[in-house]
């Protein structure tokens, strides 16, 4: 399995290569619902249910309706199997479901014409084949065993294609992307690939469904305990800025919310700014299949799909395991000095701020309390002053210092910031960045600040 899957991938990031640059550059590209017919077929045919789930659900938010999704996996039985057909229809079944519950109302579309009466389906099935192939399909195979050949014109050309409400070119894209999916089964993909061309699809259109089709196949295998890899990505370039935003998002959202998820660190090749190479490193395989089936990743992967022009997944055996803890921890602890806290009432601040407390006022006979506020990217404070002045020293990220009536003050890990008595003024994290202070604030009367306004979008500084 591995060595084919290598194979595989050699294939498709040598050969491939080539006609991918050609495709892109003619712009001849297959439009929304196509993708979705590519995606969903293929999935289908790989029997990759996470993946057909989300492909179903682009699907049907594209336009493609109910029965034009049942027929294209119903006609997946001739070409995988009833099992394929029956798993694929079933999450078609429950992602209806969902979407139902959700009060979506999802497009049922056209219901087939009965068969025509005055033909059988050998003869409907024999005129629907030669229409597409655009000859009489013979060969010795069919004189070996000629019920293959009476199966394939009843069942599928008949029974399969003879339902009208998918159309034929419909029909063979989705055929050209089963049997990219599937192993094997190379002598037929070339056959509908001519076939395809035939209904109208232009060889653009198709090597642009190879290239999908094999980025979506392009999973990784187990190695070792902990998962070590670098994937090397080449974007077009029209697609930079929009796959530089759906790449941080991603990250983002795996490593701050899934445990196994150690490291998703993208970076752009400086002299060469289409290449992107991401480190991955999961805990577990465990991890990195929840990570592969969880609904951000399944929403970049879908979404970004199209921008990538060629995709490289090197695994890796790390070399110095300890060293590498070692790197972590070391990462951690410089993270922050102080615990987060907790998250700070909006009544006082905009955005998400955590707040821990350092030293409380009665501790110190209520002369001044010191604490940690962090501040995520864009978070502020509410417009405010201190009876007895601030003291801020800015221990991490950047952010912005603003008095009233005067400019805002960047501030960076570093910093010192001293605040006199009743000014009114802001703090709070740059709209890019993080950003951490300790607070110093004294007390007067009982009280160490009074919140005013919040800080709008149109005072926070660009
Ligand atoms: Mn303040």
């Amino acid at each position: 399995m591995i060595k084919l899957f290598t194979i595989v991938c050699t294939v498709l990031f040598t050969f491939g290569y080539f006609a991918m640059i050609h495709s892109a550059e003619k712009q001849t590209l297959l439009n929304k619902k196509q993708l979705s017919v590519v995606s969903i077929s293929a999935y289908a045919a790989a029997g990759a249910i996470p993946e057909l789930e989300n492909a179903l659900n682009t699907g049907l938010n594209a336009g493609l309706t109910v029965n034009e999704i049942k027929q294209i996996l119903v006609q997946l039985y001739a070409y995988a199997g009833f099992p394929r057909s029956l798993n694929a229809l079933n999450c078609l079944m429950s992602v209806l479901k969902e979407r139902q519950a959700k009060g979506i109302k999802d497009d049922l579309g056209k219901e087939a014409n009965p068969l025509p009466k005055n033909k059988s389906l050998l003869e409907l099935g024999t005129e629907v084949q030669t229409k597409i192939v655009g000859a009489p399909v013979k060969g010795e195979l069919f004189d070996f065993a000629p019920d293959i050949d009476i199966y394939l014109k009843e069942h599928l050309f008949g029974a399969v294609f003879g339902r009208d409400n998918l159309d034929i070119q419909t029909r063979e894209l989705a055929t050209v992307a089963f049997l990219t999916a599937m192993d094997g089964v190379e002598p037929q993909r070339k056959t509908h690939w001519k076939v395809a061309q035939n209904t109208g699809l232009t060889e653009p259109q198709l090597e642009e469904l190879t290239r999908i089709v094999k980025l979506q196949r392009a999973l990784p295998h187990p190695n070792g305990q902990m998962l070590f890899r670098i994937a090397e990505i080449v974007v077009y370039p029209q697609y930079l800025n929009e796959y530089i935003k759906f790449v941080k998002e991603v990250g983002d959202k795996s490593v701050n919310t899934e445990s196994g998820v150690v490291c998703i660190y993208p970076m752009q090749v400086k002299r060469n700014k289409n290449q992107i190479r991401i480190i991955e490193i999961y805990t577990d395989m465990q991890a990195y299949n929840r990570h592969i089936q969880s609904a951000h990743f399944q929403k970049y992967k879908q979404e970004t799909l199209r921008m990538i022009k060629s995709l490289d997944l090197v695994d890796t055996d790390a070399l110095n395991l300890q060293t590498m803890n070692r790197v972590f921890r070391k990462v951690q602890n410089n993270e922050t000095v102080y615990p987060k806290g907790q998250i700070g009432s909006s009544d006082w601040f905009n955005g998400t701020v955590y707040v821990q407390p350092l030293v409380n006022p009665p501790e110190i006979e209520n002369l001044y309390s010191i604490g940690q506020v962090s501040f995520e990217a864009k978070a502020r404070t509410r417009w405010h002053t201190h009876p007895a002045g601030q003291i801020l020293l800015c221990t991490d990220g950047n952010g912005w210092y603003q008095e009233r009536g005067k400019a805002a003050r960047p501030l960076a890990k570093g910093d010192t910031v001293v605040i006199p008595k009743d000014v009114e003024h802001w703090h709070g994290a740059a709209k890019d960045n993080g950003f951490i202070h300790i607070a110093i604030t004294n007390i007067r009367n009982g009280s160490g600040v009074t919140w005013l306004k919040p800080v709008s979008d149109e005072e926070y500084p660009e």
